[in-house]
């Protein structure tokens, strides 16, 4: 399938013709809408819409956000990313290719537009469902590989903060925060600020209050996916963890795409996860294949440095449960889900070191630190640090990218005036 917009048919495009993502753009002086991507341009949905070639049934994409399309329903979905694709594939509806107007008015250059968050965000969840990463984790946490006793049961959580959650190429701040000292807490910037590569899942339709949903059902619901960067402040998240997990050391920021990737795009690169170790309950047990086959990459690229290095290459398809799974079991008691709700898969890593999906793992907590491509070491990350997560499922002559989700840290804040 090969599209008229010529870019979208170089196979290392992110953004062809059978992807389709869905964000949120802003041209100079214009009020924000919601847009897709194809080869290098941006299509304008609410002037597709106002030209009456996309069958919404609504007015929903003259906005700020893509939730009252999703609030709208897989049915819909379907049919908009049919017609979408009608009017983008070679030999498709004429109805753009063929009007200069419309084409002028809703084909746009991705350099012209800002590209602002994809959906509110009404919650955050964010999961550990990756094996390795929780084993390395024990390993250097408690010196052991062991897995907690409930890991191969249950996909293990926390309600996150929806409210930091921020699209790619928002700086982060250093964040201040107590760490464990020799004489009692210390009151610092964190001195362990890392990334978490994981994938979000956009849930895109609600569930009612003390009405679970099945794996299945979980599917439906899930609208698509983006790359997420859960910042993590290492010392301020050991000394406050326990007994009830992260807190401040993950509160001050999340990064993600501003491209979200539909399931419907990425349902040719199902795959199951890895065997079980041990029978879950049957609850959790899914009816298909619940991962994706998406290779994964996190760079990192010092201020000054003139080029990045990659770190990190991994894939999708490394993790122990899918995120229908985390859904279904977040739900299982008769917590509610909002349209909006993001679900962080938990970090991702393979087996080998540079499959590893955070900096403590990569560093093994600064007690091996890895070089870059610039000769600049790393354990941590250090003040003008940029680092990008990329992403993409590899088709026959095409790619299902995500495009990038990156971040620049910024020096911490100078210390507050208690007194005032
Ligand atoms: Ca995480």
């Amino acid at each position: 399938m090969k599209s008229w917009i010529a870019s979208a048919n170089d196979p290392v495009s992110h953004f062809p013709v059978q992807n389709l993502p869905y964000g949120v753009a802003r041209k100079a002086g214009q009020a924000a809408r919601c847009v897709a991507a194809i080869g290098d341009k941006v299509v304008d949905l609410a002037a597709l819409e106002d030209a009456g070639l996309l069958h919404t049934g609504a007015q929903v994409f003259a906005t700020g956000s893509l939730n009252g399309f999703m609030a709208l329903g897989r049915q819909v979905w379907d049919r908009v990313r049919g017609d979408l694709t009608d009017l983008l594939v070679e030999g498709g509806n004429p109805a753009l290719r063929n009007t200069p107007a419309l084409r002028q008015k809703a084909l746009l250059d991705a350099g012209q537009v800002e590209m602002l968050m994809p959906v509110k965000v009404t919650e955050y969840t964010d999961f550990y469902a990756g094996m390795q990463h929780a084993k390395n984790m024990g390993e250097i946490l408690r010196g052991s590989p062991d897995l907690p006793e409930n890991w191969l049961h249950i996909p293990i959580g926390y309600n996150g903060r929806a409210s930091s959650v921020v699209v790619s190429g928002t700086a982060i701040r250093r964040p201040w925060g107590q760490v464990r000292g020799a004489g009692g807490p210390v009151f610092q910037p964190t001195e362990r600020l890392d990334i978490e590569l994981e994938l979000g899942a956009i849930i895109g339709q609600p569930s009612a209050l003390g009405a679970p949903v099945s794996v299945a059902q979980a599917e439906d619901m899930i609208f698509g996916y983006v790359l997420l960067n859960d910042w993590s402040a290492r010392d301020i998240q050991g000394w406050e963890y326990q007994p009830l997990g992260p807190f401040q050391g993950k509160a001050f920021g999340t990064s993600i795409s501003p491209w979200v990737v539909t399931s419907a795009a990425l349902d040719a690169f199902r795959t199951a996860a890895p065997p079980r170790e041990t029978p879950l309950l049957p609850y959790l047990d899914p009816q298909k294949p619940g991962l994706y086959d998406i290779t994964l990459t996190v760079s990192m690229q010092p201020e000054g440095a003139d080029r990045p290095t990659t770190v990190t290459r991994t894939n999708y398809a490394r993790m122990y449960y899918s995120a229908a799974q985390q859904l279904c079991h977040h739900s299982i008691g008769g917590c509610p889900m909002n349209v909006g709700d993001l679900l962080g898969s938990g970090t991702i890593s393979g087996p080998e070191r540079g499959e590893f999906g955070s900096l403590m793992e990569l560093s093994w907590a600064g007690r091996d630190p890895f070089t870059l491509a610039t000769g600049q070491t790393r354990s941590f990350i250090e003040d003008g640090d940029t680092l990008t997560l990329s992403g993409y499922a590899e088709g026959n002559g095409y790619r299902i990218g995500f495009g990038e989700c990156s971040g620049k840290i910024l020096p911490a804040i100078a210390q507050p005036d208690w007194t005032k």
